[in-house]
């Protein structure tokens, strides 16, 4: 009520904004927002999306868009045994207490319907990644693979001229500065080499680019993230959702307790937006609100580096619009974000780019070791649990900071992070400084700045175990999901081969962060909940301006996208029937 007078006092204070009417108003143009319209749209209301940036997708443009979704209809025709009870018992025995069991249990009901009304209702499409294991698939409910699907790829064509206002992905990720490699393209140019089939694929993908280019600012040829909103952004288009760009909420509208709308800020003017059935807060939450980060994040309030992946321009303004409002924050969750290795690629005219390292670290011939030369983790684990391992193996350090070493056999095979395997060249790499190398692991050591005599002898006890396939100290490739990462047909363990054909590599890691993990309190339709537990009508969120799900631990690949896609989803059905 307060805030409704606020808005009344100021509206007799200045002229009143102009004004624009809907059923919902959507908050951000990433996967949440575009499930939550696309959702309430297909049920009949009249949906507004506003994006503060003039590039629409948000960080979902920058991700693989991979999602996990238990016991989807794909894993049931790939004859996978799974079930919501089976993956509910697999986030229990991970997030534990902080499991909000029954936000957890309405996500697992609605994520295969969302899934199954997002093939049949938009241009999304999703294939089943049947290997692709659970990040701890050894837990209690854990599976070997079936809940991670991949998006397909897509023609960016069909976008016509809004190809334009699409969010590239993270300069770092494309090749030749412009073109995507998706998931399955990646065994392609690793192989493009030796397989003549691979070599074809390689060929049309490049042969492709190349005429792209004369005609478009990147290729167009989508694939991960880009190809999902580029799929959902088509489907708005075609069902008339008006999706304005550039226009940033920056306050709700709140009367009588309710949210009925949005100030939006638009060509420099306010707009006021009426939203006559409610708010879907999706602007993916606050990795760029350095303030709260260094509130949540321990190492950045230590003063540690820390970079962020999303656009800095997701700054918390969903939750802070809702907080203001009396919303709870809820960030009693394991990890405040979903963390990453990053590292840093030298630009000749800016600021380096950041590169984040979900790949190289579990493939054969490559360990992480810290100032003294030691490992101080199981480098085939997730990108989730290999950060705050990073940070606990620095914590009496001066710097958080860690290095990625390989030989000259696993980086021409698989590349060093930014730098991409044979055929692709390596001297560019090296010339910028971002990767280092040196003909033996006391000369590397030295030119990195950690300890020689540490490294070399991590190195030779590694290598001892590794050329059994084995490594006694860490037990790299002893899961479904290490294996998964690692070097198929590479025997007897895929995650592990000696470090033993000079020259030597490193390249320097730093904790990062892909998204955010604490955020609004919400109940099982995603209704954003005040600080009593109570609903605030007409308030919703999805995404990342929603508390993790998954309580802030990442149990398998797509843990937020899949739940962002699925709480849109329940938003906009929750809103066409209320
Ligand atoms: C390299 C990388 C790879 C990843 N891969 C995966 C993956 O494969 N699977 C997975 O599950 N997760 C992945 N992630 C994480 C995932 O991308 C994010 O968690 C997810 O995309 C967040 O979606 P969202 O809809 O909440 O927000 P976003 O996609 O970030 O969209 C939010 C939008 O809201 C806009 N906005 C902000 N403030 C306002 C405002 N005031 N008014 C209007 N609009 C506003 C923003 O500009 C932005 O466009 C990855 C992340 C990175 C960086």
């Amino acid at each position: 009520m307060k805030a409704s007078l606020a808005i009344f006092k100021r509206n007799f204070e200045s002229p009143l904004p102009e004004q624009h009417t809907c059923d919902v108003l959507i908050v951000g143009s990433g996967a949440g927002g575009f499930s939550a319209a696309i959702t309430a749209r297909h049920h009949g209301l009249d949906v507004l999306m506003v994006e503060k940036e003039p590039l629409f997708g948000g960080t979902t443009c920058y991700s693989a868009g991979v999602i996990w979704i238990p016991n989807s209809a794909q894993a049931r025709a790939a004859g996978i045994d799974d079930s919501a009870d089976a993956a509910l018992t697999y986030l229990e025995s991970i997030a534990g207490n902080r499991l909000d069991r029954a936000r957890a249990t309405a996500f697992l009901a609605a994520a295969p319907e969302m899934l199954a009304f997002l093939e049949a209702n938009t241009h999304a499409r999703y294939g089943l990644v049947p290997t692709w294991a659970d990040y701890e698939p050894e837990l209690p409910g854990g599976s070997n693979g079936g809940r991670s699907l991949a998006p397909e790829p897509f023609d960016g064509r069909r976008l016509g001229k809004r190809f334009d206002q699409l969010r590239p992905p993270l300069q770092s990720m494309m090749l030749m500065g412009g073109m995507m490699v998706g998931r399955t393209d990646l065994p392609h140019l690793y192989n493009m080499l030796r397989v003549p089939r691979s070599a074809w694929h390689a060929m049309g993908m490049f042969a492709r680019y190349g005429v792209d280019r004369i005609n478009w600012k990147r290729g167009t040829r989508l694939a991960n993230g880009n190809a999902l909103i580029a799929a959902l952004a088509l489907t708005a288009q075609e069902k008339g959702i008006p999706l304005w760009l550039g226009a940033p909420v920056v306050r709700l509208v709140v009367e009588d307790g309710r949210v009925g709308g949005s100030i939006v800020q638009r060509d420099g003017r306010e707009t006021h937006v009426v939203a006559r059935r409610g708010v879907v807060l999706a602007s993916g939450g606050f990795a760029g609100d350095d303030a709260l980060k260094a509130r949540l994040y321990g190492h950045v309030a230590a003063g540690r580096e820390h970079r962020s992946l999303p656009p800095a321009t997701n700054s918390g303004d969903g939750i802070r619009l809702a907080t203001v409002q009396g919303a709870g924050f809820h960030d009693d969750v394991h990890h405040a974000a979903a963390w990453t290795p990053v590292s840093l690629l030298p630009q000749p005219d800016g600021p380096p780019l950041p590169f984040p390292h979900f790949l190289d670290r579990g493939k054969p011939g490559y360990i992480s070791v810290d100032r003294r030369g030691k490992r101080f983790v199981n480098e085939a684990k997730s990108y989730h649990v290999f950060v705050p391992a990073m940070i606990e193996a620095c914590r009496g350090d001066e710097r958080t900071e860690c290095w990625n070493i390989c030989d000259h056999a696993a980086i021409r095979r698989w590349g060093l992070g930014a730098a991409p395997p044979r055929p692709g060249r390596l001297k560019p790499y090296i010339e910028s400084g971002y990767v280092v190398s040196a003909d033996t692991p006391e000369e590397l050591a030295r030119r990195i700045g950690i300890d020689p005599a540490g490294l070399a002898a991590t190195i030779r006890d590694y290598n001892a175990g590794a050329r059994r396939g084995e490594d006694p100290q860490f037990g790299r490739g002893t899961d479904a999901y290490q294996r998964f990462n690692g070097a198929p047909g590479h025997a007897p363990n895929p995650c592990v081969a000696p470090l033993d054909r000079p020259p030597y590599y490193a390249v320097r890691l730093v904790p990062g962060d892909i998204g955010t993990f604490a955020g609004l309190a919400t109940d099982v339709s995603a209704r954003v909940l005040d600080q009593e537990g109570r609903v605030i009508d007409g308030l919703y969120a999805a995404g990342n301006d929603m508390a993790s799900v998954m309580g802030g631990t990442y149990p398998g690949a797509g843990i937020t996208i899949g739940p962002a896609l699925t709480f849109g989803y329940v938003a906009g059905r929750h809103l066409a029937k209320n």
